[in-house]
């Protein structure tokens, strides 16, 4: 059974029509994090996800930001280093899409071990570089990395919440 990491999960999500945005070409190597337009993003978040999904990716690949999580020998809720963390980052394709929830402080979701990263649309009209904590954060649990309950408190520590920070400090080497 999947294990719903974040606290939504929209009923008309499947109903949903998903087209691959043109904006990111295929052969963009090597994409870790990959952009889908869904018809009820707006456009102004639309063009801020496009960019920070393209940060994501460069960020992914910096050496600084590389180094800074492979010398992290422990985190909460994990007993993996650094190292195995970053190189399951690296090792699954995921999607980042988007929902809208009005009433909800979650700004984001995704599924343990799934594909896809879910961003409300809410919240995507922030700083690039806080929109990249979020898509690697949710990353993170893409491949398997959690931090117990959904509250933020007290999970600083957590690999989604640390490594997450990382890559936040980290974006200003790809702007
Ligand atoms: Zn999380």
């Amino acid at each position: 059974m999947k294990l719903l990491i974040g606290l939504l999960l929209l009923a008309s999500c499947a109903t949903k029509t998903i087209t691959n945005s043109p904006e990111i070409p295929e052969s963009t190597p090597p994409v870790v994090i990959e952009i889908k337009e869904d018809i009820f993003t707006p456009k102004t978040s639309l063009k801020n996800l496009i960019e920070a999904t393209k940060i994501a990716n460069c960020v992914i690949r910096n050496e600084h930001f590389k180094k800074a999580l492979e010398s992290t020998l422990t985190f909460d809720y994990s007993s993996e280093n650094g190292k195995a963390v970053y190189k399951k980052m690296l090792s699954k394709k995921t999607t980042v899409t988007t929902y809208y929830k009005r009433y909800t402080s979650a700004l984001a979701y995704t599924y343990l071990n799934g594909d896809e990263i879910y961003l409300n649309t809410k919240y995507t009209l922030r700083e690039i570089a806080s929109l990249v904590n979020t898509i690697i954060h949710e990353q993170t649990h893409a491949v398997g990395y959690t931090h117990g309950s959904n509250s933020p408190q007290g999970k600083g520590l957590s690999v989604p919440y640390r490594v997450g920070e990382l890559a936040e400090l980290n974006t200003k080497w790809c702007l």
